[in-house]
């Protein structure tokens, strides 16, 4: 069986990875508040771990494998949305939750085994709150309950390394009359008449956002399981009131025992933001006829625990390579037998830039079974993007059954031109003439098949009229 290593947050090492239950390998990652799209950023850890539930699945069978996602869908950010939209707080969760499940499986993202919502679990959230108030990690203070860090200093801040006294002089917490220490943070609080709320020992209320990971985490996986992932943006605070919830509510479990975080995206460079103008959802590229697979492979060039730099160029270069695989493994059988060379550069804490080296190199030597295989392992290959890129490139000579992409008629006598040229030894015709190709917005290259064109959206054909 392969061995799976993972670096563990929690420790700070790359470890192997030996699950509680090899029959039931449990993961849990937090998942998005639903108020708007997703950005960019959003889908980054989707992504990471898609492979990574992937690989799971691949060494321990897909059976074997549980995947919890949640959507918040509680959240002040909810609530401002609706008061300034006039919309009912449902509604946008429920449109929001579906825009969520309809772009994630654009970028080819499994569904994970179940997609608690927060609201669904109320009931357990109160009920971990009394517990943690009984055993003495909680306080009520003016209609709020709140953790009380002091009752866990032992255990709160290893997961980020940090103090609680560190904490405190870094971070911008809320600073209120009713806190022991600063540091407590809210497990539930009121809520006015035109807010949602249940009905709780402490009064109508809804409860604050990290509690409910550690709910219906609990629930659904149990006091302890294998691995627990999200962005690192989440490791404090959220990552670290989790385990304070959960470790202080079931001490004898384990609650996570590896932790994964991947690193943030940016946008040619830069911080993705609003006021920088590059701030962009992943519907927005959809829309701009970036195929959610050219998405895909550009996250997956870069290592999980690196920055992502999204470029123009990466989307580029990830759309040409993809566009050669597909036609490299059109109608090809996989061949699974040597896939282990590609598991085991994921099984290396998702060694995703090597194995996609690696498949360079099985395309290079025009290995396409094997091939077909290790893009079917990281998630490549769904039927629907097959079809796009079907009609988005053309190779001399192939008749593709069904999806005859646009412009073939125009485009063939050129790549048939250039073919003779080159054959004919006229290269510096050659050259020229795919030069007036590339210019009307065709990538020109030549495959083991023959000539090839891809046709990209800015591919205008009004100038390749103008080549006659
Ligand atoms: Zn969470």
């Amino acid at each position: 069986m392969t061995t799976i290593k993972l670096h563990n947050t929690r420790t700070r090492k790359k470890e192997v990875f030996a699950p509680l239950d090899p029959e039931n390998v449990r993961m849990y990652v937090c998942g998005p508040t639903v108020y708007d799209r997703a950005h960019l950023g959003n889908a980054r850890p989707v992504v990471v771990f898609d492979v990574l539930y992937r690989l799971l699945r691949h060494v321990y069978g897909a059976e074997h494998v549980t995947y919890v996602r949640n959507f918040t869908d509680v959240d002040d950010k909810i609530n401002a949305r609706a008061a300034e939209s006039g919309r009912a707080i449902g509604e946008i969760t429920a449109e929001t939750t579906q825009w969520f499940l309809d772009d994630m499986a654009e970028l080819g993202a499994l569904e994970p085994n179940h997609m608690p919502r927060a609201t669904q679990y109320i009931p357990q959230m109160v009920t971990m709150i009394e517990d943690l108030i009984a055993k003495g990690h909680a306080y009520e203070a003016e209609d709020h309950v709140l953790f009380a860090v002091d009752s866990w200093r032992e255990g709160y801040g290893k997961l980020s390394g940090r103090s609680v006294d560190d904490m405190i002089a870094g971070a911008r917490v809320e600073v209120a009359p009713y806190k022991r220490n600063p540091m407590d943070f809210v497990l539930w609080k009121p809520s006015d008449q035109g807010q949602p709320g249940w009905e709780s020992p402490w009064g109508r209320g809804r409860p604050g956002w990290h509690i409910e990971c550690s709910a219906m985490a609990y629930e659904l996986l149990g006091e302890s399981f294998d691995i627990h992932g999200g962005g690192n943006d989440l490791m404090f605070p959220h990552h670290e009131n989790e385990i304070a919830q959960s470790c202080c509510a079931h001490p004898q479990g384990e609650f996570a025992r590896y932790w994964m975080h991947n690193e943030m995206l940016q946008v040619e460079g830069k911080k993705m933001s609003k006021s920088l103008g590059n701030f962009f959802t992943v519907r927005d590229l959809l829309d701009q006829g970036i195929p959610g697979e050219v998405i895909r492979f550009v996250f997956l060039s870069t290592h999980y625990r690196k920055p992502m730099d999204w470029t123009a160029e990466k989307a580029r270069e990830a759309e040409d390579t993809l566009s050669r695989w597909y036609v490299l493994t059109d109608g090809v059988e996989p061949e699974a037998d040597t896939l282990f060379w590609v598991s085991d550069a994921l099984a290396d804490d998702l060694n995703t830039p090597l194995a996609i080296s690696i498949m360079h190199e099985l395309a290079r030597n025009g290995c396409a079974g094997q091939l077909k295989a290790a893009m079917q392992l990281l998630g490549f290959g769904d039927a629907e993007e097959i079809n796009w890129f079907r009609s988005h490139s053309i190779t001399l000579g192939t008749s593709s059954a069904g999806d005859t992409p646009l412009y073939a008629d125009q485009i063939m006598p050129f790549l048939q031109r250039w073919q003779d040229l080159r054959t004919e030894k006229r290269y510096l015709e050659a050259d020229k003439l795919k030069n007036d190709l590339e210019a009307t917005g065709l990538r020109i290259s030549n495959t083991q098949h023959g000539p090839h064109a891809d046709i990209p959206n800015d591919f205008d054909p009004a100038k390749l009229e103008a080549l006659k």
